[in-house]
């Protein structure tokens, strides 16, 4: 009978272990996938369409910063703002901006920001819920914004101890080209992106108790900066309202002054922007985002609406369609920010970038702009596929079977995913080269963003 037991009792103990195994496996496989990501950077390739057999031109790589820049206009053939200023409020929740369910926010908060609100009222902003993928912490919601690219839970450790990002990203793009930065704000930008400004006043995310010096440090140079026509990036970081959340939750008494306090600094850029646009400081786009939102509490970190719905708002882009009106629920993803923010800039897209063109932004300019600014979209996708997906390889590519003798045809789309990318892909090839060609009658122009925008999803 013991022997029994004792039998017993050490199958039970090793079925216990390997289920313990199994279990932390899948628990670092889920919380730190391994993806294969693209080394390198972008470069003039991002302009081309993806071949298997294309030669690198290294040379390119070389041209100094002003040829760079005039190459990749003429390239993108989209050119038109020459400055950016974005504003990070961290821990804004959109809908604090925008209201939440087609309802607009609550009258108190609509009065906190008078100005940001008649902006969003005339159509001269266009404000988008833009999904934070978890862990809702300052670090990695910026990589996200900059790069594109979804990092993994073991951010959250490396929030602490910010390292330098190696990775492609927008401001060595910009850098790339000549652009002179600026930020003020939240320190970790200067960890993530050493000796990249040439000026910088960093202020610490970690004293919490503090919700007015630490604005006030940036707001001090803003007059200044607004003035100088000496830098083409201006990033404002303001801790403040995520400080006022942490202490006394999402209805702290201390909210609504700190979005008037916002909101005073938007009607100050914009007001700037206007004044500046024709004494030669080019054009300004203002974007004003937040990293992540904040539960009751004003805590985040996690996955829930109220911590991941944070803010992407567009001041200076026309808006035409009414779709784009205050209260619609628009939503996207916060790594589409980084390559809308490429596209308009005509900078290549961060090479691992999974973020897809954010249409609405695109309202103002030309037809063939916007579908120019899909395609690069779709070819930088498709490249960041060929080295997730084995299946869509050069080697094993199926994409050859939708293209003959007259080259790829227009064919209906079914199959495995390898499939359907290949069919959705090619079919907006044809239906653009129509387009370009004119073959193509102007109504049909939606169906065709259409489909370039389902590519650019599928993928
Ligand atoms: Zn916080």
């Amino acid at each position: 009978m013991s022997s029994l037991t004792c039998a017993k009792l050490i199958l039970f103990s090793i079925a216990g272990v390997v289920i313990q195994i199994i279990g932390l496996s899948l628990f670092v496989y889920g919380f730190f996938p391994v993806k294969p990501a693209l080394s390198g950077i972008s470069g003039t390739e991002s302009f081309r369409v993806p071949r298997c057999n294309s030669v690198h031109n290294e040379s390119e790589g070389d041209l100094p910063p002003d040829q760079l820049k005039a190459l990749y206009e003429e390239l993108s053939g989209i050119h038109p703002f020459d400055r950016l200023i974005l504003m990070v409020i961290d821990g804004l929740p959109a809908e604090f901006v925008l209201g939440k369910d087609h309802q607009p926010p609550p009258k108190a908060l609509m009065e906190a920001m008078p100005y940001t609100q008649s902006l969003l009222a005339n159509g001269v902003a266009i404000g988008y819920h833009a999904k934070a993928a978890p862990p809702t912490v300052t670090m990695p919601r910026l990589k996200a914004m900059v790069s594109g690219a979804i990092g993994g839970f073991l951010d959250v450790a490396f929030n602490f101890n910010t390292q330098a990002l190696l990775d492609d990203n927008l401001l060595g793009q910009f850098f790339s080209v000549g652009w002179k930065m600026v930020m003020l704000g939240d320190e970790t930008w200067l960890k993530l992106f050493p000796g990249l400004f040439m000026r910088h006043d960093g202020v610490s995310s970690f004293f919490v108790k503090d919700t007015v010096q630490v604005d006030h440090n940036v707001s001090r140079h803003l007059g200044d900066e607004l003035s100088r026509d000496d830098w083409h990036l201006l990033i404002l970081h303001y801790l403040g309202l995520d400080h006022v959340g942490h202490i006394g939750g999402r209805n702290s008494i201390l909210m609504a002054p700190k979005l008037l306090e916002m909101d005073e600094v938007v009607k100050m850029i914009h007001t700037s922007i206007i004044a500046n646009q024709d004494n030669g400081q080019g054009r300004t786009l203002l974007v004003v985002v937040s990293d992540h939102g904040m539960t009751d509490n004003g805590n985040h970190g996690g996955s829930s609406y109220d911590e991941t719905d944070s803010l992407a708002l567009f001041i200076g882009l026309k808006n035409h369609g009414s779709e784009h009106a205050s209260y619609t629920v628009n939503t996207v993803y916060q790594v589409d920010i980084a390559p809308t923010l490429a596209l308009i800039f005509g900078v290549p897209i961060p090479k691992n970038n999974v973020g897809v063109l954010i249409l609405g932004t695109f309202d103002s300019f030309t037809d063939e702009q916007h579908l120019k600014a899909l395609e690069l979209n779709s070819w930088q996708l498709f490249r960041l596929l060929q080295a997730q997906l084995p299946g869509l390889s050069c080697e094993n590519s199926p994409c050859e079977s939708f293209i003959d003798d007259q080259g790829p045809r227009k064919s209906k789309c079914n199959g495995n995913l390898e499939n359907m990318i290949c069919c959705l892909y090619l079919n907006a090839t044809v239906l653009h080269s129509s387009w370009k060609s004119k073959n193509v009658s102007r109504n049909l122009l939606t169906y065709l963003l259409l489909e370039l925008q389902q590519c650019c999803c599928h993928a």
